[in-house]
């Protein structure tokens, strides 16, 4: 540069002031290449340190992405597998009916929850059923999956007895894949029992091809993931996929912010250094070309500071270019600086809190910051999340990062992190919640009993577990439509969260069951209050499109420690209960006591005799006459059917019928009623028609109308000697499907009568909207005579309803002449009870209608 200096005579004064002017400019020039270095090593520092917290960071999402795909498929597969009826339809038998064309284990795997593969492999290793893309297909698993899954089968069924799914990432067709499979058993299901083959096993393939890849890390904030190709080894962003990376690896691209932030504040001081360096330059000039030397080094001087000015300015806009705000504290745990960016990520004032003291703002989980940052040995940079109150009140999360200066105090960054943490606790509310209802589902009940059972229930404290169901509510979904079901599953549900008390759990389990937690009840009888409360409450009418809808609960209770300590054992208890509770009438509550479970097991047995009894002729039937009041003539006779059980004696069809329509065995006992009192009705006189019971279910399933069709054929009865008595139910379950039933059945000439009249809803709607014939008052009226004078006018009321609309009335149950004289004063059409006769095996009854037919009733009237 001393070059460059113009060559004019100079004083000694002058020279000197210039050398001084030139000394103080090198230091100077020095000094400010000191910052720009600093600033710039700064800068590196912090950018190289940012993207190692976001490697770092996307490597733990990814990895948690697969934890959770992993545990979300184990919990998927154990539904189905855990469960009795896909037990009884894929393991004692396989039912593709069951499975694929009733949607049980079908399409819908594919379609909602995207497995390409579905299979169940049986006790000796061969594919029985197997799902591919939704379609069902012929195919052995292994072909498929292209490998030996026996390893798969024997760690599933490992887990039968724990009911542990299990999971394992493999490679079908170069592309990486999660099974998930589980063993095949009766879950909690009390009606099934297991065999003693080996399990089948179940067995769900997700195939994690690059959309589905990329949508998995979408979810997680992790960009590009992928499967790793070979030049990806080596690299940072690897997660090696099962065993040892035996499926692939997976690579995801991390964001760079500290790139980012390099790109934009490398050039920005490279500027401002050239801008420096040129202004110092043409001081430098100056200085040794001005006279006054003093002067110049004084004036360079200035222009140094300004320089250092501009330098800071350039510092500040990188800094209030990125979106994160910068911070320092003195030793004090008071804030010294706040970048501009403070105010508009906080929407606080900077001037007012420069000086406060740090905790006053933010505060840890663990404690207050200050804490948390005078922990002694941490790494050198640290970061940690922070809570803060903005200005409009809400709560915001911010993750500060901070480095000890040597100063004392710290310094560091705030990133605004609260919509990533809001995404993550919904992502994690999701899978603990029911979507349509926002219940807890299954595995937040899972966590919930578990933390509960752990702190020991006592007898004093118990725990108390409701299984809740609803009754009626299939015909909801069946008539009105899913939409309809699904709002009345809502108003359920907050109903049911309205009885219980805060601490408590209501949980939905699956379409129509509930189970609830409580911990704060202690005795027995504040426990059937809130059975009570809760039935009441569901009961109440649920509006629906301006139509009332009407749905009921049954309710079986368990409770820690007296009935069980394990959660499995308490869930399984509580069913049983609620299944004691249904087959009670419904609409009603039961508490486990120590012989249900045999009760269960009795039941079964006497289904496996009755399916025998139907098949090898134990089913008797007889007649009870039933005969004009008027006059006391026979008219006809109802059919009643028994069971003469080889060991038991006689049973009567309050026991045994429950139990058939349960199993479905109605179907088939009905057409040996039907049947067999037909044939014996057409050898009696014509004056005779014969009566029979029907159950509601013969008008949900079984076309009844064929059967009855076939059976008037066969046996050459005249169609109207033939009356079929149904109670409400029918027309409660389904009235539109029953209503065109009953015309098609009395398009057959038969005649169709209301049992039981009085016990149920009673509605007049019915009796006036369905092709009745004849009404039965059910016998509990009569029965209670003596005890209220209402009855006797409530049956003359019934009388003059059955006139009015052209129905025969019967009277059911006459025990004594009182009744008769009472009926045959209120002008009652005909009647049946044992004071008339008894119900009669066929060879009394034959000897009635044969020998004395038309007697019987006028010695007695
Ligand atoms: P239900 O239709 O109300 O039948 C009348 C029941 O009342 C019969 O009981 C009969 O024995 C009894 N009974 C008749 N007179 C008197 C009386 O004066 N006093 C008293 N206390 N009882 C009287 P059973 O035979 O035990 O049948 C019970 C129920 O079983 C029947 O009630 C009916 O609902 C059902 N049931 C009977 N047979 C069949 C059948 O073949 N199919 C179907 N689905 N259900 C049947
Ligand atoms: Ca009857
Ligand atoms: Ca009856």
């Amino acid at each position: 540069m001393s070059n460059n200096l113009p060559s004019i005579a100079r004083s000694p004064i002058d020279r000197s002031s210039v050398a001084l002017a030139r000394a103080s400019l090198f230091k100077f020039v020095g000094l400010l290449a000191g910052v720009f270095f600093l600033a710039s090593y700064s800068l590196v520092y912090l950018a190289h340190d940012l993207d190692r917290t976001e490697e770092v960071q996307s490597a733990f999402y990814t990895k948690k992405a697969m934890q959770s795909l992993e545990k979300s498929m184990r919990s998927t597969v154990k539904d189905y597998a855990f469960w009795g009826d896909a037990y009884k339809h894929l393991h004692v038998e396989m039912d593709p009916d069951w499975a694929y064309v009733r949607q049980n284990v079908g399409t819908t795997l594919y379609t909602d929850f995207g497995f390409r593969g579905v299979f169940v492999v049986n006790d000796v290793n061969r594919t029985v059923y197997a799902v591919l893309k939704g379609e069902l297909k012929s195919v052995e698993a292994e072909k498929w999956l292209e490998q030996s899954i026996d390893a798969i089968l024997v760690k599933a069924r490992e887990g039968v007895e724990t009911e542990t799914p299990t999971t394992a990432f493999i490679v079908v067709g170069g592309i990486p894949a999660l099974v998930a499979a589980a063993a095949i058993t009766p879950g909690t299901d009390p009606t099934v029992v297991s065999d003693d083959r080996s399990p089948s096993v179940l067995m769900f393939v997700d195939i994690l091809d690059s959309a589905k890849l990329e949508a998995i890390g979408r979810n997680y904030g992790v960009d590009g993931l992928r499967v790793a190709t070979s030049g990806d080894m080596g690299t940072t962003s690897i997660l090696p996929l099962g065993e040892n990376g035996i499926a692939g690896s997976l690579h995801w691209s991390p964001s760079r912010p500290g790139l980012r932030l390099l790109a934009l504040g490398l050039p920005l001081i490279g500027v401002a250094a050239l801008l420096v360096c040129l202004m110092t330059w043409v001081i430098l000039r100056r200085a040794t070309a001005g006279a006054q030397a003093l002067d110049a080094s004084y004036t360079s001087l200035q222009s140094g500071r300004a320089a250092l000015a501009t330098s800071e300015a350039r510092f500040r806009d990188v800094v209030e270019a990125s979106s994160d705000w910068v911070w320092e504290i003195d030793a004090d745990w008071r804030f010294t600086y706040l970048s501009e960016r403070f105010e508009d990520v906080t929407g606080l004032s900077r001037d007012a809190w420069i000086g406060a003291a740090m905790d006053d703002l933010l505060s840890t989980e663990l404690g207050s910051l200050s804490q948390w940052l005078s922990i002694p040995n941490r790494l050198p940079a640290i970061s940690v999340q922070c809570r803060y109150v903005d200005t409009k009140g809400q709560e915001r999360i911010t993750r500060l990062s901070a480095r000890e200066m040597t100063c004392g105090g710290f310094r560091g960054t705030a990133t605004d992190v609260t919509e990533e943490v809001e995404a993550r606790r919904r992502i994690e509310f999701l899978s603990q919640h029911d979507a349509l209802t926002g219940l807890p589902n299954r595995t937040r009940l899972q966590e919930f009993l578990d933390g509960k059972l752990k702190a020991l229930p006592t007898v004093k404290h118990p725990l108390v577990m409701l299984s809740l169901d609803l009754d009626r509510f299939k015909p909801v979904n069946d008539l009105l439509g899913h939409a309809a079901g699904d709002r009345v599953l809502n108003e359920v549900s907050s109903r049911l969260a309205d009885c219980v008390r805060h601490g408590d759990l209501v949980a939905r389990v699956g379409g129509d069951e509930f189970v609830l937690i409580l911990t704060d009840v202690s005795s027995q009888e504040e426990v059937e209050a809130l059975c009570r409360r809760l039935i009441e409450s569901i009961e109440r009418p649920i509006e629906i499109d301006e139509q009332e809808v009407f749905v009921s609960a049954s309710i079986g209770i368990a409770m820690a420690p007296n009935d069980a300590r394990e959660a499995t054992e308490l869930l399984r208890y509580a069913d049983i209960a609620l299944y004691e509770a249904k087959a009670g009438g419904r609409n009603t509550w039961r508490f486990y006591a120590g012989d249900m479970n045999e009760k269960i097991i009795e039941r079964r047995r006497l289904e496996s005799d009755l399916r025998f009894a139907i098949k090898h002729g134990e089913l008797r039937l007889h007649f009870q006459p039933r005969y004009r009041i008027a006059d006391g003539q026979m008219v006809g006779a109802e059919a009643l059917v028994r069971w003469q059980h080889p060991e038991r004696g006689l049973i009567s069809p309050d026991t045994f019928i429950p139990i058939a329509e349960e199993s479905g065995l109605i179907l088939s006992l009905s057409n040996w009623v039907i049947d067999t009192a037909c044939r014996y009705a057409a050898r009696w006189p014509d004056s005779l028609f014969v009566s029979v019971n029907l159950s509601p279910i013969e008008f949900k399933r079984g076309n009844l109308v064929e059967r009855l069709q076939k059976i008037l054929f066969d046996s050459g009865i005249d169609p109207a000697r033939v009356e079929l008595e149904i109670t409400e139910n029918v027309m409660l379950e389904d009235a539109e499907g029953a209503l065109e039933i009953m015309h098609t059945l009395k398009r057959l000439g038969v005649r169709i009568s209301m049992d039981d009249f009085g016990t149920g809803y009673s509605s007049l709607s019915y009796l006036r909207t369905f092709p009745f014939d004849g009404l039965k008052i059910d016998r509990s009226f009569l029965n209670r005579l003596g005890d209220s004078e209402g009855d006797e006018s409530i049956i003359q009321a019934i009388v003059g309803l059955g006139c009015a609309l052209s129905l025969t009335v019967t009277a059911e149950g006459i025990e004594t002449a009182e009744h008769l004289k009472l009926l045959k004063a209120v002008s009652c059409d005909e009647g049946q009870g044992y004071f008339l006769s008894r119900p009669l095996d066929t060879g009394a009854f034959n000897a009635l209608v044969g020998i004395r037919e038309s007697t019987g009733i006028k010695s007695n009237v």
